[in-house]
C-alpha cells in the first residue's frame, strides 16, 4: 500500500462529464490499495472569467479581496468531485485550504504556503475516506483566504503530499507527460521518460507551463516523488503506479533509470516578458543602480539586462526586460525617476518572446550556444538579448518569430521524434 497525492488541472475539471473520467481515475487508484488524497484545479477558464470579474468591478483591485473571488473556482470543483465519488460509491469529503488548514503568508495573489496541518487528513485518508482538497488555496496569517499565484494547484498538490509524506505526486493534466517542448507548438517533441529537479526548475522558470515553478522547488526540497501523466484516458488504461508519464526525479535516480543522455532537455518559449530600452544613460558608476533599485523596491522582477558600449562619450544605452503584466508600472516608475536616472528616452516593445534551451549536458560540453545561435541566424531570425545559466541559454526575439525559433532549435539539437521511435 502506497501513500497518493493526485493532482488534476482545469482541463481536466472542465464540466460533469469530465469530473466523472476524473472520479474514475481515483476510484481506481484507491482500488488499487492506496491511501489517496485529490487536490483539484477550478474548471479550465473559470479563474481566468473571476480574475475579469474583479477588474471590472475595480480595476485597482484589493488582493485579499480579489483571492475571496478567485478561490471560489477550486471550491466548486472540490465539492463536485466529492460528490461524484460519492455516487460511485466511494467515501470522499472536501476539505477547504482553512479547513486543513493550508498555512501561507499575506502575500495576496501570491502567497506562499508555509506549513500545513496534515493530521485531520492522515486520520481520514487511513480511514479510507477520499479526500479532496482545492488547489490554488491556503489561510494567510491574517485569518483571510490567500491564493498561491496563476498555477498554483501544482503547488497545493506537492505541498500536500509533502505534509502527508505521500510516496507519490501525481499531476493528472491534458498531456500524456513533460516534452522536449510543448507538444502543442512542435508535433515532433518527444516525451521524457524521466527530467531532473533542477532541469524542470529552469524549464518551468523560462516558460514551460506543464508545472508551476514554485511546485518544482518545493518538490526538490522536500524529495518529493513528481510524476507527470495524462487524465485523458481509457477505463482500462494502465495505472499511474506502472509510471506511464514523466517522472521528475534527483540526478543519482536519473543515472539509475539509464536514459540515453541528450545535451539539451528541453526547449522553452515565453512571451510574457517586454522588453524596455533607456537611451542616453550617464555611463558612470551608481547609474545602473539608479534604474533598478526603484524597479526592486516595487517587487518588478527584471530578467535580461544589457549595456551597450557607449555611443558617446559618457553614455550609454540600458536594454532589459520585464514581465509584460509590469510594463506599465515599469514605465511609469522610471518617468518618476528620470532626473535621478539621466536618461534621455524610454522605448518599450512588448512583441517580444525569451526562447530557452535548458540541460545539465551544458555543464560539459562547450559550443552548446553557438549552436543555438548559427541555427537562428541561418533561418535569419535576429537576436535581441541574451542571458544564460549554468545549464540554460535564453535569447530575446521577435514574437512572430516563436514557434519558427522553437521548431529550428528542436531539429538543431536533435530532439525530433523520428518516425521508427513514434
Ligand atoms: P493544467 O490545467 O492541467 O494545470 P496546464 O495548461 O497548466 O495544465 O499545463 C499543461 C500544458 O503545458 C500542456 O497542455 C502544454 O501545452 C503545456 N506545455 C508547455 N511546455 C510543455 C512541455 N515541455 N511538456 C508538456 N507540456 C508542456
Ligand atoms: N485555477 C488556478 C489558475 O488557473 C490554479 C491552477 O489551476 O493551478 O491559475
Ligand atoms: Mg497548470
Amino acid at each position: 500500500m502506497a501513500r497518493i497525492v493526485m493532482k488534476f488541472g482545469g482541463t481536466s475539471m472542465a464540466g460533469t462529464e469530465r469530473i466523472r473520467r476524473v472520479a474514475n481515475i481515483v476510484r481506481r487508484q484507491q482500488a488499487a490499495g492506496h491511501e489517496v488524497a485529490v487536490v483539484v484545479s477550478a474548471m479550465a477558464g473559470e479563474t481566468d472569467r473571476l480574475v475579469n470579474f474583479c477588474r471590472e468591478a475595480n480595476p485597482l483591485y484589493d488582493p485579499a479581496e480579489y483571492d475571496v473571488v478567485v478561490a471560489a473556482g477550486e471550491q466548486i470543483t472540490s465539492g463536485l468531485l466529492a460528490l461524484t465519488l460519492q455516487a460511485l460509491g466511494c467515501k470522499a469529503r472536501s476539505w477547504l485550504g482553512w479547513q486543513l488548514p493550508i498555512h501561507t503568508d499575506n502575500a495576496h495573489a501570491k502567497a506562499r504556503i508555509g506549513d500545513i496541518d496534515a493530521d485531520g487528513l492522515i486520520a481520514s485518508m487511513q480511514a479510507g475516506e477520499i479526500a479532496v482538497i482545492p488547489g490554488f488555496q491556503g489561510i494567510g496569517e491574517d485569518g483571510r483566504v490567500a491564493t498561491l499565484g496563476r498555477g498554483g494547484s501544482d503547488t497545493s498538490a506537492v505541498a500536500v503530499a509533502a505534509a502527508v509524506k505521500a510516496d507519490r505526486c501525481d499531476i493528472y493534466t491534458d498531456v500524456d507527460g513533460v516534452y522536449t517542448t510543448d507538444p502543442r507548438i512542435v508535433a515532433k517533441a518527444r516525451k521524457l521518460k524521466a527530467v531532473t529537479f533542477e532541469e524542470m526548475l529552469e524549464l518551468a522558470s523560462v516558460g514551460s507551463k506543464v508545472l508551476q515553478t514554485r511546485s518544482v522547488s518545493l518538490a526538490m526540497k522536500e524529495g518529493v516523488r513528481v510524476q507527470v501523466l495524462s487524465s485523458f484516458v481509457d477505463d482500462d488504461a494502465p495505472l499511474a503506479d506502472d509510471l506511464p508519464g514523466t517522472l521528475i526525479v534527483s540526478d543519482e535516480e536519473l543515472e539509475g533509470l539509464n536514459m540515453e543522455s541528450q545535451l539539451i532537455t528541453g526547449i522553452a518559449a515565453d512571451k510574457n516578458e517586454a522588453k524596455v530600452i533607456l537611451t542616453r544613460v550617464p555611463d558612470r558608476p551608481g547609474a545602473v543602480a539608479s534604474i533598478f533599485t526603484p524597479l526592486a523596491a516595487a517587487s518588478i522582477n527584471v530578467d535580461m539586462i544589457i549595456q551597450n558600449v557607449g555611443r558617446e562619450k559618457g553614455e550609454t544605452d540600458v536594454t532589459f526586460t520585464v514581465p509584460s503584466a509590469d510594463l506599465v508600472r515599469t514605465q511609469a516608475l522610471l518617468e518618476e525617476h528620470k532626473e535621478t536616472i539621466g536618461f534621455n528616452r524610454i522605448i518599450t516593445d512588448g512583441k517580444v518572446a525569451k526562447i530557452s534551451i535548458v540541460g545539465v549536458g551544458m555543464r560539459s560540453h562547450a559550443g552548446i550556444a553557438a549552436t543555438m545561435f548559427k541555427a537562428m541566424a541561418d533561418r535569419g531570425i535576429n537576436i535581441q538579448a541574451i542571458s544564460t545559466s549554468e545549464i540554460k541559454v535564453s535569447v530575446l526575439i521577435d514574437e512572430d518569430e516563436t514557434e519558427l525559433a522553437v521548431r529550428i532549435l528542436h531539429t538543431a539539437y536533435g530532439l525530433d521524434e523520428t518516425d521508427e521511435a513514434a
